[in-house]
């Protein structure tokens, strides 16, 4: 979803960084040979993403929802030198499309990818994070902040994807419909808990900052 109208979204991506070369081929395969193309990230958003990575300066970073690499290399663009980022998907089809991509980045011995549950495997990480990109299933949003609050050093950053759902999120809400459900309930949480200072910025889909007191 845009909130932009064409003409404003085609000028803030003129005035952004242009997208990496190899992001171009990322966004071109993903678009021929996997379902759903239009859940990677995409040139401004992982400009943006690069960007707050390169502010944060992580050591460690932990992204929920890989899907085909996109925004994880976006990420890893601002690790440390020896900085490491794990990332997480349970769809066991595309660990090799990443694989291919993570080497082509130049990143694959800074990047660990996991296939599974995430609900499974964060509290299997035995490391804190200084950043995290949560951008999964929605209906699980809020079990990854938990699973992840007590892991994140003091400073961190915690980025949460598609928080305004296409708009769902100031519509009347549908019975049925669980994301948007779950996107408003995690909103508010992120709002009212204390161990996070939330700004909920309107860029794409929505992508809240919630920084780690
Ligand atoms: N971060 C990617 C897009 C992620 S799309 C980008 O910006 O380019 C969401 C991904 O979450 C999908 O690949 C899906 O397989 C994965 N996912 C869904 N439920 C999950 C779960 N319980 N654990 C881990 N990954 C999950
Ligand atoms: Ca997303």
């Amino acid at each position: 979803m845009h909130f932009l109208s064409d003409a404003l979204e085609k000028y803030v991506t003129e005035h952004t960084e242009k997208e990496p070369e190899l992001l171009k081929e990322l966004d071109r395969e993903t678009n021929l040979k996997v379902l759903r193309p239009r859940m990677l990230s995409g040139h401004f958003q992982g400009r943006v993403l690069s960007i707050l990575s390169k502010l944060t300066s992580p050591k460690t970073i932990l992204e929920i929802g890989t899907y085909t690499g996109y925004s994880a290399i976006c990420l890893a663009e601002g690790l440390k030198k020896d900085g490491l980022l794990h990332t997480i998907d349970i769809n066991e089809e595309l660990q090799d499309f990443q694989k291919k991509y993570f080497e082509k980045s130049g990143y694959s011995n800074q990047i660990k990818q996991y296939t599974g549950d995430a609900l499974d495997i964060i509290p299997i990480l035995e490391t804190n994070f200084d950043l995290v990109f949560i951008d999964a299933d929605k209906p699980n949003y809020s079990a990854y902040f938990d699973l992840i609050i007590g892991k994140m050093n003091s400073g961190g950053l915690i980025l949460s994807d598609n928080v305004l759902w296409s708009g769902k999120v100031v519509e009347p809400l549908d019975d049925k419909d669980k994301n948007t459900e779950a996107l408003l309930d995690y909103n508010k949480k992120l709002k009212e808990d204390p161990r996070v200072e939330t700004v909920l910025l309107p860029i794409r889909d929505g992508l809240t900052m919630s920084r780690v007191i």
